[in-house]
Formats: C-alpha cells, structure tokens, sequence
C-alpha cells in the first residue's frame, strides 16, 4: 500500500537513501531540507519549522502516514552549540509537535525519530543541556550549547531526542492517537556527514580508530531499511523504543548497561 511518508534532511546522507528507497516501494515522499526539496526550509529556526509545517499541510492534502527526521548537523566547529540546538532537538521535536494532527489523520501512523550511538558511547555527556532541551525553553538551551560548543552538544542534542521519544511515545497524544514513535541511533554510516568528521583536524582522527565490531562502518542505505521496516506494517507493536543499529560498538562498549530495572 502506498503511504505518504515525511522525510527530512531528505537532500543528503541517509535522509537521501531513505527516500529513494522509499520511492523505489511507490510511496509518496515529500522531503524537508534546507534546499532542492519539495519542503525547503531551515529547521533551526521557528519559523522554518512553521513553513515546513504548513507547506507539508498542503502537499500532503491533509495526512501523513509516517514521518523520520534524518536532518541534523555533526559536532564540528563549524557550527555554533546553539545551531546544534535548534536543529537537532528543536528541528526534531517542534517539527513533530506541529507535524502531529496530520499523522494522527494516517493510516497505521508511525513516527522514527533519529538518534545517535553517541548518546552512550561519548563520555560526558552534558546533562544540564539535555535537561534544559527537555524543558522546552530553546533560547535557554541555545545559551547553554553555545557555552559547551559543538562537539559537547552533539551526544548531549541526541540525548534527548531520545528521551523526548520515550517520554512522550506512551502518552495519548502518540501511542492513544494510534501513531508509534520509535528512535534509531545509528552508529558511524558513511555519509558527507561522517566524511566531513573524518576530514576535520581535531576530531579526524578519532572517526576510524572508534571500534565496530562487525569490522566496518554503516551504509546509509541499511539505515534506510531499517527505518522502511518500523514505518511499515510489521512493526505496529514497536513503540518508545531506541534502536541502536551501529555494528555492535555500544554492545561492546556498554555491554551491561541495560536492561536495568526500576
Ligand atoms: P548528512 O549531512 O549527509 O545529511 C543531513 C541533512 O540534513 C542534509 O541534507 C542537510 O542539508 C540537512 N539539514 C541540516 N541542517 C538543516 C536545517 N537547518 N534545516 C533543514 N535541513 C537541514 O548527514 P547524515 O550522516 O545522513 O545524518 C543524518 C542524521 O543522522 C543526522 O541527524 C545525524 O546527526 C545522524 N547520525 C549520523 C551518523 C553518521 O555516522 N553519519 C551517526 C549517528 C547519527
């Protein structure tokens, strides 16, 4: 069955591959991105987010059956802490916020929001940053990432995209509503992302000594089947989960981490 399916961050990387792949299986994609998408707008701004909001309203014609939400920026200095900010979390989670009637309207509605293996594999991560993202108050959380820089905010942005996942994926608004919403954190994928890290000087270096344990990074388009698969059919029993699909390093790394009960 055909379904119309959200994608942003669709001009590049694993947004790309998503919607091709998802092109391929003759669904309607309507991709966001900063350009050359059927939604061009900046996420990291409130007011590209209400654009893309309303311009998806109209392309759509009212519903949407799945959304995932690839576009973000990596931890390089090229970027400012608050950039990281409002892109990765409030670009995630405003953008579901305003996306959500139209999903609630889909058939079998599925949400995939995107992670990072850097949540649990990066030491440190910056809690006052998660925190200040969870409570909504983006110009606070923009101070707080410009004070941290980039390369902390990163693990910290995806952190709780994560947890904004799992707080709200049981609540009405999503699983009552009749749309899962899910969380991939992936882990090094070659994309122009992870090539521009691996080209940077200070953090280059670290991009191919960090261990996979399947013996290689991933291909954007495994990433892509994975995300067809928690949209699709078969997956309407997964809900608030955070899939790691990253060659088993946070196994590896963290192997007792979880479970972990009450
Ligand atoms: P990419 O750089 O190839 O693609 C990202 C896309 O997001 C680009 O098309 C870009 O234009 C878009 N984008 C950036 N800022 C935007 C904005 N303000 N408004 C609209 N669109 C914007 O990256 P990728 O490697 O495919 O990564 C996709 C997602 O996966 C990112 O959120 C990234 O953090 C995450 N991720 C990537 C890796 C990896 O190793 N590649 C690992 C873990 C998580």
């Amino acid at each position: 069955m055909s379904r119309t399916v959200v994608v942003t961050g669709s001009g590049s990387g694993m947004g790309a591959a998503t919607k091709r792949r998802l092109e391929n299986a003759d669904h309607k994609v309507i991709g966001i991105d900063i350009r050359g998408a059927e939604v061009n707008a900046d996420l990291g701004t409130a007011q590209g987010r209400q654009e893309a909001i309303d311009r998806t309203a109209e392309l759509s014609g009212g519903s949407i059956d799945a959304v995932v939400t690839w576009a973000g920026l990596s931890g390089l200095d090229k970027y400012a802490g608050s950039q990281l900010v409002s892109v990765n979390y409030f670009g995630t989670v405003d953008l579901l916020a305003g996306l959500r009637p139209l999903v609630a309207k889909g058939d079998d509605p599925a949400v995939v929001g995107i992670s990072s293996n850097s949540t649990t594999c990066f030491p440190g991560v910056p809690m006052e940053l998660v925190d200040a993202c969870l409570d909504g108050d983006e110009e606070a959380a923009r101070d707080i990432g410009d004070s941290l820089g980039p390369l902390h905010c990163y693990p910290a942005t995806k952190t709780a995209v994560a947890r904004w996942v799992r707080r709200n994926a049981p609540t009405p608004e999503w699983a009552g509503a009749g749309i899962t919403l899910n969380a991939v954190a992936p882990g090094a994928v070659e994309t122009p992302l992870l090539e521009a890290s691996r080209q940077d000087p200070v953090i280059g270096g670290a991009v191919d000594s960090f261990p996979v344990p399947i013996g290689r990074n991933g291909r954007p388009d495994e990433l892509a089947a994975l995300v067809e698969f928690l949209i699709g059919p078969d997956a309407r029993f997964i809900c608030g989960s955070l899939i790691f699909a990253d060659g088993g390093t946070d196994a590896l790394l963290r192997a007792d981490a979880q479970p972990t009960s009450m």
